[in-house]
């Protein structure tokens, strides 16, 4: 299987509109993706819904894009971002709501009242920005806030106004509640009792807020846009309203409803005056419709108000579609369960219905996610030609969830070509395309396929991996035998098999190891074992790899081995080579150069690159240069300076010494006693493969500028650790500043040489 390269994108400037619940992608990789696969004007299908940035960028790139949506809430976000309101309009509409009067008072000074509180310095009565509360409790235990008069800020213990002003919102409550729950479902309605446990995750305070606006909504005669544009507002501080803010916030993006022990009150006054600005940044618009209204051909979104399976196959004659893209949608009983919620306080109890399965829909687990992918791309199956691409991108990933899509999808019929991934926290690339034969013969699973296909990945990578990495390269073996689901098997039995069967393959090979505190295979790292090292023979194509980044990589100063090539050292090399040819690029260059050289599992993570980068380059304006001193000939300079150095320290301290091909020696009376490997990149783990002396001897030394590289190697390689900590690594400065001692003994030399350790600190924060 040739896997493709990781296509890299940039983080979005701005999280935009439930940037906590909608997938977290880069920019840029599905505008890069498409016109690969089809042509601009043509049409192609968004069969989840599940991420209004990626059809908006599609739309954006010339493409036709019909989304299915089911999520009253998604559907509003895509509506949003392809056609956005105008600035006018939002403010026009929120000047209304604040002037609507409430009794004696303007509604925006009675809402901002609520969230009054005393400055514990200056004593003016200001905005707190959050109140911070423990679950069960009936008022704050602190407010968060910046005095704008003495600028007193931060985390305060709340005052006895503040829990007199909880108290007196929350003994009205039971109103409140009764007309939000009112606005969702019908009294006499069986799901009555999802609906109140979704409405208790709102403190009465919010949900005072949230009804005094609703229900003002129809008395203020707005415009349909500015009342979309007010909506927008509102959905904003519906989010911000509940209790799934938890404090300190270790759960950024939560999936299940739950109360956090501690959580925070976001002032919502303050959500609703600068919720503007999340609504506004999100661009220029693009051509929006209904389906089934046509498009012109410049591109825009046709939007399919349902479920993918209500679309019919007529779509196959009338467009027809030439490429499938997606946000493999993983399971958020948080975000569903609101969705209906907010969907009936925004347009009333007729749009919750069509998605009031997720008020009662309680557990959602990986079964559950595949049985319903599986639907989905078998409908899907229905409406593709054969051989059409579907590119998903699967966020959050983790293993339960990439092999539920790969399960459901190879089940309909699907044939993987291509996945990439980078780390636990990208979205993993994904290339199927629409098989032959929608039912297919399933093959049995074979524990061998799994096994060697684990035991490649490694070979190739050089280095330990993520169970995340180990446990794909299992799946893809039994992705392409057609082994992942058994004919008439359920999915949670098809999932369990296929775990059962890789954790089998990790544990009871000897030829793998783990490097794990914890117990569970999916902790830590799997590497290999010395023995399957000292056989490993790597295939050709790597080799091929090898040596074309090692031409043009003269100056780094080691010599071809085709053994131990970790993934990091090539990725160092080929980093290294681009900046010479091409210096002053970005880091998108660098990792759209880097890539193809590392497709799929292989695919170098941020982390990586950065170390290499600021080991060589300076960035300036965001473009990268190799330092002065990383040029090649200054670097060939350098490296003959240390070298004689070498030589004339060992000849102080009365060796006699000589170079063999590149190693240099001291000996006394023909009996070698230090060897000396002088790098000038951070390629350790080759020179330690590449040295034939023993580690005792042998003194590996860099340039300071590589000690951090090294360290940050070393602590992501606990192979790599465990095999430098027999070796002795310096830095070139200690040989310059032995040279200047009026006195060096080999007692001194010893000690020195001891005594100085790679450099640590600075690679502390780059784990991965
Ligand atoms: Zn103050």
């Amino acid at each position: 299987m040739d896997f493709q390269a990781y296509i890299p994108g940039l983080s979005p400037a701005e999280p935009g509109p439930l940037a906590r619940f909608t997938p977290p992608l880069e920019e840029g990789v599905i505008s890069t993706w498409l016109p690969l696969h089809a042509p601009a004007g043509s049409w192609v299908l968004d069969p989840f819904g599940f991420s209004p940035r990626l059809a908006l960028e599609a739309a954006r790139a010339g493409y036709r894009v019909l989304v299915t949506v089911n999520n009253p809430i998604t559907r509003f976000l895509l509506e949003m971002s392809a056609r956005p309101p105008s600035e006018t309009d939002f403010k026009a509409a929120l000047a209304d709501l604040i002037a609507a009067k409430k009794g004696e008072e303007r509604l925006g000074v009675h809402l901002y009242a609520l969230y009054l509180t005393t400055c514990e310095k200056c004593g003016n009565e200001i905005q707190a920005d959050s109140f911070l509360w423990r679950r069960g409790e009936d008022a704050p235990y602190a407010r968060v806030y910046t005095c704008p008069n003495c600028e007193d800020a931060g985390e305060r213990v709340a005052t006895s106004q503040d829990i007199e002003k909880a108290r007196k919102i929350a003994a009205t409550d039971n109103l409140h509640r009764s007309r939000a729950f009112e606005r969702v479902t019908a009294l006499e309605d069986e799901d009555r009792v999802y609906t109140e446990e979704a409405i208790a995750h709102y403190l009465p305070r919010p949900l005072y807020f949230l009804t005094t606006i609703i229900n003002r909504l129809d008395s203020l005669n707005l415009t349909l846009e500015r009342l979309r544009a007010l909506n927008a507002l509102i959905l904003l501080a519906c989010d911000a309203g509940n209790t799934l803010w938890d404090h300190p916030s270790e759960r950024p993006r939560p999936k299940q409803l739950n109360i956090p022990s501690q959580f925070r009150e976001y002032n919502l006054w303050h959500q609703l005056e600068h919720g503007l600005n999340q609504w506004t940044e999100t661009g220029s618009g693009v051509p929006l419709e209904a389906w089934p209204n046509e498009l012109p051909e410049s591109g825009g979104i046709c939007i399919f108000e349902g479920r993918l399976q209500d679309l019919t196959d007529d779509v196959k004659k009338q467009l027809p579609i030439k490429a499938v893209i997606g946000s493999v949608p993983r399971p958020n009983q948080a975000f569903w369960t609101l969705s209906a919620l907010w969907a009936g306080w925004l347009w009333g109890r007729e749009a919750v219905e069509p998605y009031k399965r997720a008020l009662r829909r309680r557990r959602y687990d990986w079964a559950w996610n595949a049985t319903a992918l599986n639907a989905a791309f078998t409908h899907l199956f229905g409406l593709l030609h054969l051989g059409a691409p579907v590119f998903g991108l699967l966020s959050e990933p983790e293993p339960p969830f990439l092999a539920s899509a790969l399960t459901a999808a190879s089940a309909a019929g699907f044939d993987l070509e291509s996945l990439a991934l980078r780390t636990q926290h990208d979205p993993i690339q994904l290339l199927w395309t629409c098989g032959e034969h929608l039912k297919r013969q399933p093959n049995e699973a074979n524990i061998e396929d799994v096994k060697e296909a684990i035991y490649s990945h490694l070979i190739e990578r050089g280095e330990p991996a993520s169970y995340l990495h180990v446990h794909a390269a299992g799946l893809i073996a039994l992705a392409k035998a057609h082994a992942l689901k058994q004919k008439d098997q359920e999915f949670d039995e098809a999932l369990r098999n296929s775990q059962t069967l890789i954790q089998t393959a990790l544990e009871e090979d000897a030829r793998f190891v783990h490097y794990s505190n914890g117990e569970s295979v999916d902790t830590g790292l799997w590497g290999l074992s010395d023995v399957a090292l000292s056989k490993e023979h790597r295939d050709d194509e790597t080799k091929g790899l090898v040596l074309n980044l090692r031409d043009s990589s003269r100056h780094l100063g080691a010599t071809h081995s085709d053994k131990n090539e970790s993934l990091s050292d090539l990725v160092e090399i080929a980093v290294v080579t681009f900046l010479q040819k091409n210096p002053n690029s970005i880091f998108l260059d660098v990792e759209q150069e880097i890539y193809p050289h590392f497709p799929g599992l292989l695919t170098p993570s941020h982390a990586m690159i950065y170390s290499v980068l600021s080991s060589y380059a300076e960035k300036e304006n965001g473009e990268w240069k190799l330092r002065a001193e990383d040029v090649a000939s200054a670097r060939r300079n350098e490296m003959n300076t240390i070298a004689s150095l070498l030589d004339a320290i060992g000849r102080r301290l009365g060796y006699s010494t000589r170079k063999q091909d590149r190693i240099h020696i001291w000996e006394q009376n023909g009996t070698i006693e230090r060897t000396f490997y002088i790098l000038a990149s951070a390629l350790v783990g080759r020179a330690i493969s590449e040295t034939p002396f023993p580690p005792e001897q042998t003194v590996i030394v860099i340039p300071g500028g590589r000690a951090a590289l090294a360290a940050y190697k070393a602590q992501r390689d606990p192979s790599l650790a465990r095999r430098m900590k027999s070796y002795r690594v310096v830095k070139y400065r200690l040989l310059r500043t032995l040279i200047e001692l009026p006195v060096l003994t080999r007692e001194t030399f010893e000690e020195q040489v001891a005594g100085d350790p790679l450099e640590k600190s600075k690679s502390q924060m780059m784990m991965f």
